[in-house]
């Protein structure tokens, strides 16, 4: 595989944009080498800039479901693209992405489009803050819902804590209504409303995490968080970011049968542009403004393309619920094949799978929390990330992220993925 052009492209970006890129990740550096620039994808293949060709099981971060430039998708484009592409005014494409989703979600009674998660979960907390007339909020640790100012923090030292940033930039006073909690560890959560229950507006939570590898919540730890907000009279908020119309069309939430207060969209509800949402209760999301006081606002939200891309997927996805099965079905067979080439290297991984979505952490121990995450062994991930791409498969630049397959992939690109396993697994064994 050469990267000639890509590395070329790299250095030129490294001069005006810090780091080469416009979001850290892209630059590869835990996977230790530089990234390819893509140039362009089809279907479940991406090209990049040297003409290699990739399996993508990246999906652009997971909007992706339906692969890259999905005919319908591309045409809706096109038509919006030709009689304008903003207005800052009502349009009527964005009521029918509010009513589809207002149909098909139960928790949600009305909706309110951003153009990103993380302006979703941003103002979904001041939403809960404004509503409940509490301040602290409750997030765990290895949960990612970007990068606003009270949710950029790790956890402090001790079982009970106050956060701390993790970013310079951000001030101490920021977060010190953020508490942060051990995801699956309901002693902790308990502890913890037993503390400050009083003062919580609201607990977020990714439902499935897969910013910290994929980590489902435990159906048990679930009840207990929907049951001890709702008895302290704190609103639970659902990060479905990745996991809406990921898992299931209906998202997490529908796997564990638990209503949220709030639930944040952001990635699949876009179809690749630049989308967030956040919706819930009526008696909840009224206090919004223009309706109630709590404030927000964006000159490009609900914007015309974003929604027509959105609204597209979504509306494919509503209308073939086979695609879920299949995804499922492939994911299966991709987590089973993984499994018994670890086996037959006599190698050891532990592996969560939810659907669509997967990842293999190269650590012998269950992975329930951030600190189980935390005992992968990333330079071998890394190793493994290199030797897959060099066989033209491209997973995630990080051990700490999700594998996401998509609709357009094929039972054929799912036996050459594995067949790539087996040789870069291969090259791990011999070299770690
Ligand atoms: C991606 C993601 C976000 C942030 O969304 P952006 O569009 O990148 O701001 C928030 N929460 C979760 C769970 C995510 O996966």
């Amino acid at each position: 595989m050469k990267l000639e052009k890509s590395t070329e492209l790299f250095q030129e970006a490294k001069k005006v944009m810090p780091g080469g890129v416009n979001s850290p990740v892209r630059a590869f550096s835990s996977v230790q080498m530089d990234p390819p620039f893509i140039k362009k994808g089809e279907g479940t293949y991406i090209y990049d800039e040297d003409g290699n060709q990739y399996i993508d099981y990246v999906g652009s971060w997971g909007p992706l479901i339906l692969g890259h430039c999905h005919p319908e998708v591309v045409k809706g484009l096109k038509e919006v693209v030709e009689t304008g592409t903003s207005f800052g005014a009502p349009t009527e494409i964005e009521i029918k992405t509010a009513q589809l989703i207002v149909e098909s979600i139960p928790s949600i009674d009305m909706i309110r489009m951003v153009n990103s998660g993380t302006e979703a979960t941003m103002t979904a907390l001041r939403l809960a803050r404004g509503y409940t007339g509490r301040n602290k909020i409750v997030k765990f640790n290895g949960n990612y819902h970007g990068h606003s100012d009270s949710l950029l923090i790790k956890a402090g030292s001790g079982a009970l804590t106050h956060g701390v940033p993790n970013s310079p930039g951000v001030p101490e006073d920021v977060v010190k209504n953020t508490i942060t909690a051990i995801y699956n560890d309901i002693e902790n959560i308990e502890e913890i409303f037993k503390t400050y229950g009083e003062d919580i507006a609201a607990v977020i939570v990714e439902p499935i995490a897969g910013n910290m590898g994929v980590v489902p919540l435990t159906q048990e730890f679930a009840d207990r968080l929907r049951s001890i907000t709702e008895a302290y009279g704190s609103l639970l908020i659902f990060d479905e970011v990745m996991t809406g119309f990921r898992v299931a069309f209906e998202g997490a939430q529908s796997l564990y049968n638990i209503k949220p207060d709030l639930t944040c969209y952001g990635k699949i509800i876009g179809g690749g542009l630049p989308v967030g949402a956040f919706g819930g209760k009526k008696e909840i999301m009224s206090k919004l403004s223009p309706m109630g006081p709590v404030y927000q606002a964006g000159t490009l939200s609900g914007n015309p393309l974003a929604m027509m891309a959105g609204y597209t997927t979504l509306k494919i996805l509503k209308e073939n619920p086979q695609i879920y099965k299949d995804l499922d079905r492939r994911g299966q067979i991709l987590a089973e094949g993984l499994k018994s080439i670890v086996e037959e290297l006599g190698m050891k991984a532990s592996f969560n799978r939810v659907a669509s979505m997967l990842c293999m952490f190269f650590t012998d121990k269950p992975v329930v929390n951030f600190e189980a995450a935390l005992t992968s062994d990333t330079d071998k991930y890394a190793l493994y990330f290199r030797e897959m791409l060099k066989r033209g498969v491209y997973l995630a630049p990080s051990q700490f992220e999700a594998t996401f397959i998509n609709a357009a992939m094929g039972d054929e690109e799912i036996k050459k993925t594995l067949e790539a396993a087996k040789e870069a697994l291969l090259e791990v064994k011999r070299l770690g």
